[in-house]
């Protein structure tokens, strides 16, 4: 079962179908050589990467995870500054410590194969694992990077859907806007406290607000790295990180009481956050992470700047985020590979434009109008970064995202009846225009900036 929090991933960057999902799909694959015990007796592995993963996951650090991952490392887990000295260590030695138990002969540039002509026809994101001994093959399997570090297999990606609503019983299912806000009305809730008594069939309610305040922590953390760290970012763009400078300027310039200046800072947390993204750094996955940084862009905004911030107010922007994030999830995509950047910080907008809507005490109907609205104008949105590094549109956008999100809050709570458009009628033309999109515009650095923009 998919629940609200189960949006939001803390791991680490630049991508959570390019990094975040491969480095699980290597840890689960290595899991299951374990549990076959088969672990001690291959000798050799082989990992082959298709379509959107071949094509930017150089950019992506898909290599990197899938390597880590095969080490026995978790992207929760795993120290940021050991993430690319490992796998310098074994293309030096060639050998990796498979499962960090078993030490096996690794040659990078033999074991690790790249099909940037093919796709896997389940998944534009597909990857093939296999174990050998000597030239005999013992185990093999595909997985699917399916958006916002969520994996998947041969099976389970033929009933997605399906998986994600059978394994509990929750007192409120729901797969679309329109079942959502009608069991809120009906039973007199608040989102957060529908999404929050589905929480409960799994977990003790202490453990929903611990999970909850941990992500909402490492966001904030993730911005007051991002606000502090200067310097370069890695990938051989030379693109400089520009969220200190830039903090330093607006807090000099003491212009922070207007709202027009409020949504500048929250520009430059949202900034912060996906330029440390882009440095292999802890970040949340909101829901992806080339998206991280406009939640915790409007998070700060709502902290720092708004009255009567409590923990219980952010528990409540969290889980509301987390509810709209859901119905992308049942009824589109948040994978860029499959829509564009729609699915991403579009996503994104949306889930902190209701969440933010919602803790600014917003009616049912207002938190269904802001998730729509962001949605709306956020529809045909591309994914081309340059050199496929999830840098050049990816940073800027998050800022420009969240001042979106505030506004767009600001506008919902204008008024309060429902538009000619719904949410779900926007879900819907989303993953519409994602599939008419081009694949030169999902993930594959083939078309847009990717290639008009000279990389010196
Ligand atoms: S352009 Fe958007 S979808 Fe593409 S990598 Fe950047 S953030 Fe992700």
């Amino acid at each position: 079962m998919l629940g609200a929090l189960d949006m939001f991933g803390i791991g680490i960057g630049p991508s959570s179908s390019h990094t975040i999902g491969p480095m699980k799909a290597a840890l689960d694959f290595v899991n299951k050589l374990k549990d076959q015990g088969l672990l001690m007796q291959l000798n050799r592995i082989e990992v082959h990467l298709y379509g959107s993963l071949a094509l930017t996951g150089e950019g992506h650090g898909t290599m990197l995870a899938v390597l880590n991952g095969l080490c026995g490392e978790h992207p929760k887990t795993v120290d940021p500054d050991t993430f690319i000295t490992r796998v310098d260590q074994i293309k030096q030695i060639k050998q990796l410590n498979l499962g960090g138990v078993v030490k096996i002969k690794f040659d990078y540039q033999q074991d690790l194969l790249i099909h940037k002509e093919q796709f896997l026809p389940k998944h534009a994101n597909g990857m093939y694992f296999v174990a050998y001994i000597n030239d005999k093959q013992l185990f093999a399997k595909h997985y699917y990077s399916i958006g916002g570090g969520f994996i998947a297999d041969d099976d389970s990606i033929d009933n997605l859907s399906a998986n994600s609503a059978n394994d509990y019983v929750i007192p409120y299912p729901f797969k679309t806007a329109r079942e959502l806000f009608s069991l809120c009305k009906t039973n007199n809730m608040t989102v957060a406290q529908l999404v929050f008594a589905n929480e409960l069939v799994r977990k003790e309610p202490s453990e929903v607000r611990n999970e909850a305040l941990e992500i909402i922590n490492t966001m904030r953390q993730s911005v007051q790295r991002g606000i502090t760290i200067e310097g370069n970012l890695p990938g051989g763009l030379n693109v400089r990180r520009r969220a200190p400078g830039l903090y330093k300027k607006l807090n000099n310039a003491q212009i922070k009481d207007s709202l027009h200046d409020q949504r500048l800072l929250a520009m430059v947390f949202a900034i912060g956050v996906n330029e440390e993204n882009a440095s292999f750094s802890r970040i949340v996955t909101a829901p992806t992470n080339g998206s991280a940084g406009t939640i915790p862009g409007v998070l700060e905004y709502y902290v720092r700047y708004e009255e009567n911030v409590n923990d219980d107010k952010l528990i409540d922007f969290i889980l509301t985020c987390g509810a709209i994030g859901m119905l992308y999830k049942f009824g589109a995509s948040i994978s860029a590979a499959e829509v564009g950047c729609q699915g991403e910080i579009g996503v994104a907008c949306s889930m902190a434009a209701a969440g933010l809507t919602a803790v600014l005490n917003g009616s049912l109907i207002q938190v269904d109008k802001a998730a729509e609205i962001a949605m709306e104008h956020s529809l045909g949105m591309t994914c081309d970064p340059i050199g496929g590094l999830v840098q050049i549109p990816c940073i800027e956008r998050n800022g420009v995202a969240a001042s979106r999100a505030i506004d767009i809050a600001k506008l919902a709570l204008l008024e309060n009846e429902e538009g000619k458009v719904s949410l779900d009628d926007v879900i819907k033309t989303m993953m519409q225009t994602g599939r008419d999109m081009s694949m030169h515009y999902k993930e594959t650095s083939l078309g847009g900036l990717a290639v008009n923009v000279v990389n010196c």
